[in-house]
């Protein structure tokens, strides 16, 4: 027992530093997939022996601290993570759960692309935009106002009928693959420091103290869930007619999102959107597949650290796809 106690502690000491230099410095010391790998050997271990699991174990936490620079924004709904599977057995698992939770098998997934930037949030009062924030650790963010303005796609007013008194938008900010290769190719002109990967810059981008920096960065935005919402004369019933109405309010949402009503569909959307994965003007790590009646998703709720009504369906690594692709080329 001794054992898997310091097994445990290692694990999360490792996790804990593997946080801190990616949420917090931009700077990640491993792959997403050795990251990956030691989480769930936590969870696992966790899942076995649930009297060892604390409430400061990195498996009950969301991402990483606020940076003292900016001003905090405390989050009025947290900004939750994401539970994730990694293939056929865990989706049929996850959906198997929701089923069993719901008591009915008549469940349908708004299935997103899993876009590879930063979380954001973005409050609009009366239509205008009034405040940004990052993820931070889920309860407080970062106040990113003046640099989130200097996004080309996030509009500063909406427009469209409906629009609720305080909408909170929150959605993804993330440098397409165009503008991340040049913005590395000029700072090798340059002789400056080059971004590991788009996730990266556009963390490193975002996060700056001077928003003139920020605008000369090419970010990107798409809307993908809300927070806070008061004054909604309309609510809607869905989460797709949720991402529809805010792509009628003027806020870009990614032309892959589409709702899926069986297992099958939902695996061949996942396998459609791998196969093009390289063709995507953005980088992505997965597909997110969330319950799409809203009504479902109050009755299954939330754990610690994410909702029971949602999952990353993860693709593998890129290194582990390259190995996949030379097996298969040399049979
Ligand atoms: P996550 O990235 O697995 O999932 C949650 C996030 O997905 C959200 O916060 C949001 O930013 C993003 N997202 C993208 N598209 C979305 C959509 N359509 N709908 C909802 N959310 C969407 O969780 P996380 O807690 O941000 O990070 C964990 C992951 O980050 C790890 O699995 C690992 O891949 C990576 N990570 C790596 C290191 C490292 O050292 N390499 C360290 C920490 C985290």
């Amino acid at each position: 027992m001794s054992d898997i106690v310091s097994q445990i502690a290692t694990l999360r000491a490792q996790i804990e530093e593997y946080n801190y230099q990616y949420y917090v410095l931009n700077d990640p010391s491993v792959p997403d997939a050795e990251y990956d790998r030691a989480m769930r050997e936590l969870i696992g271990l966790e899942n076995e022996h649930p009297d060892l699991i604390t409430p400061d174990s990195p498996t009950q936490k969301v991402g990483g601290e606020a940076l003292s620079a900016f001003e905090q924004v405390a989050h009025e709904v947290p900004m939750l993570s994401l539970d994730n599977v990694f293939d056929d057995e865990g989706f049929l698992a996850f959906t198997k759960r929701l089923q069993d939770r719901l008591g009915t098998s008549d469940v349908s997934f708004c299935c997103e692309p899993k876009l590879d930037g930063l979380a954001v949030s973005i409050l609009y009062e009366n239509g205008v935009l009034v405040r940004a924030a990052t993820r931070g650790d889920g309860q407080t963010g970062e106040n990113i106002t003046a640099n989130v303005r200097t996004i080309t796609s996030v509009p500063l007013k909406l427009r469209g009928e409906g629009i609720p008194v305080r909408l909170e938008v929150r959605g993804e900010v993330f440098m397409p693959k165009a503008g991340f290769e040049q913005l590395n190719k000029r700072a090798a002109q340059l002789g400056e420091k080059q971004f590991a990967n788009p996730r990266n810059a556009a963390a490193g981008s975002l996060r700056q103290l001077d928003s003139k920096i920020t605008a000369k960065r090419p970010l990107a935005f798409y809307a993908y869930s809300t927070g806070v919402i008061e004054g909604d004369n309309q609510p809607p019933e869905s989460h797709y007619q949720g991402l529809m109405r805010l792509k009628s309010w003027g806020l870009p949402v990614s032309t892959e999102v589409k709702v899926m009503t069986t297992e099958s569909d939902v695996v061949a959307y996942y396998k459609d959107i791998l196969a093009r994965r390289a063709e995507l003007p953005y980088e992505i790590d997965g597909v997110v597949l969330k319950v799409d009646s809203l009504v479902q998703q109050q009755t299954l709720g939330f754990v610690s650290r994410a909702p029971r009504w949602a999952t990353a369906f993860k693709f593998p690594a890129e290194e582990e796809l390259t190995l996949l692709e030379d097996v298969e080329f040399q049979v």
